[in-house]
């Protein structure tokens, strides 16, 4: 047995690791009023959301830790009310909205300086106007991209955030006042009622601002169908909810289909449970164990709880692995003839503020996925072979953790014995020249419905599809 001194050290170690692990990924500090805007950490979101009438309000208490002394960097795109750092309150609004140095992104820099390796709390008052009854109904759903060109389009839309590097744990209290219709909520977080239109959501340590999945309606508005799948490790709980009974149907049927297949391939499911909101249109989007897409892109979707959900992009520089990973499924595991000998491409060297990912890695980011089939054919590893064995191992490596693009150089490195340094200059960072370049460049929707492009990924809703679908 340990001694406590022993338990307390280990304890320590281990949140001091895990600490240093989160904010290393972080966008940089940068000169801020004569002093610096700086990353912090957050280690737990308390967030309290009122629905009424009008006046919705949403208050957030946040537990961070600083590592470097300035004004702290995070996001909320919702107009802040008033905020207090560690029990007393910021002159004005509490924070100001900054671009990037590069202006790639915008967020929000709190008006007040902190200390250096300092734990504080933080609590924000903001509208939550987006939540406004609309004749005694609250249809919201919690709708993301990650293909957004300004980014801010993760969990910030709605309440406070960080970026998406790091991981925090958030407990949601959810209260419709106003109003006696009935409302029922799906989401991939943990349910409890609290009374009547009332919910306790307790979302897990290993989220990100790009993991949420919430969405508030009245009740028995959709065909809801349930299942137990049960997976190599564990019984996980399916639900499948969508206007029509057949769309609810085949959505249920085809997850249980392949989530099957993806366990065969990468291992075992890692999350709670799996929750799809299946549409008539042809949008959609990726949420940690739940989705919002068409019963034509489900099974990308579904693969993102592997790739993109479970192991997670720190950035939107890493966000194309899991994109091409996802988009060489859909393809049936093409094997390239060949390593790779074509014109650079940028696909993860750009801005370090950077929050979406570039279309090319559907395209560009699939083939280097096909080429590194080829050149890593004869390594085996279990029934798989090449890249869906190294990629297995991958997902059993860093499930639930975020990478950088350097993480997933130095995995293949270390994996394979191979040298990519210059495979990665040349068709992951591109050549210099595009480096930084093309921030300014939104994703084309097009280049994902080419002739000769087979990704099933969704191009993002547009704005009258969310209109609708909330
Ligand atoms: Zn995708």
């Amino acid at each position: 047995m340990r001694s406590w001194k022993t338990c307390i050290g280990l304890l320590l170690l281990h949140s001091f690791v895990s600490l240093a692990d989160d904010i290393e990924k972080a966008p940089p500090s940068f000169p801020y009023r004569q002093s610096k805007a700086v990353p912090v950490d957050f280690k737990s979101v308390e967030l309290r959301l009122d629905v009424r009438t009008s006046k919705s309000e949403g208050y957030a208490i946040i537990e961070f830790d600083s590592h470097e002394a300035g004004f702290p960097f995070f996001d909320l795109v919702p107009s802040m009310l008033r905020a207090r750092l560690n029990g007393r309150e910021i002159a004005g609004k509490g924070a100001t909205l900054v671009d990037a140095p590069d202006r790639v992104t915008k967020f929000m820099v709190l008006d007040e300086v902190v200390a250096a390796d300092a734990s504080h709390v933080l609590e924000i008052w903001f509208d939550a106007k987006y939540l406004d009854l609309n004749k005694g109904l609250c249809r919201v759903n919690f709708m993301m991209s990650d293909l957004a060109s300004s980014g801010r389009e993760f969990w910030e839309q709605y309440a406070p955030a960080n970026f998406e590097f790091d991981q925090f744990k958030q407990t949601l209290w959810l209260t419709i006042h106003d109003t006696t219709t009935p409302h029922e909520v799906f989401t991939n977080g943990s349910v409890a009622s609290a009374g009547t239109n009332a919910w306790k959501i307790d979302f897990p340590e290993y989220f990100t601002t790009s993991s949420f999945y919430l969405h508030i309606t009245d009740k028995d508005r959709f065909q809801v169908r349930r299942a137990n799948f049960q997976g190599m490790q564990n019984l996980v709980p399916i639900i499948s909810y969508s206007e029509t009974s057949s769309l609810a149907d085949s959505g249920l049927s085809r997850t249980l289909q392949v989530m099957k297949e993806l366990e065969n391939t990468y291992g075992p499911y890692p999350h709670e449970s799996f929750v799809a909101y299946v549409t008539n249109y042809r949008g959609g989007m990726e949420h940690v164990g739940s989705t919002i897409t068409s019963l034509s892109a489900l099974a990308h979707e579904i693969t993102h709880s592997w790739f993109a959900r479970g192991v997670m992009p720190s950035s939107g520089n890493s966000g194309w692995i899991d994109e091409a990973i996802a988009s060489w499924r859909d393809n049936s595991y093409p094997q390239a003839k060949s390593a790779p000998s074509r014109s650079p491409v940028n696909l993860g060297g750009f801005s370090p503020y950077r929050r979406h990912t570039t279309s090319a890695a559907y395209t560009d980011g699939m083939k280097l996925i096909s080429e590194m089939d080829f050149m890593f054919r004869d390594i085996a590893r279990g029934s798989q072979r090449g890249m869906r064995a190294i990629l297995a191992d991958f997902f059993l490596e860093n499930q639930k953790k975020t990478i950088t693009v350097a993480a997933f150089q130095s995995y293949l490195e270390n994996f394979t014995g191979r040298d990519l340094t210059a495979i990665f200059r040349r068709y992951v960072y591109g050549s210099s020249s595009m480096r930084f370049s093309d921030m300014a460049k939104s994703l084309v929707p097009e280049h994902l419905e080419s002739a000769d492009f087979k990704t099933q990924h969704p191009r993002p809703f547009t704005h009258e599809e969310r209109l609708l679908l909330h």
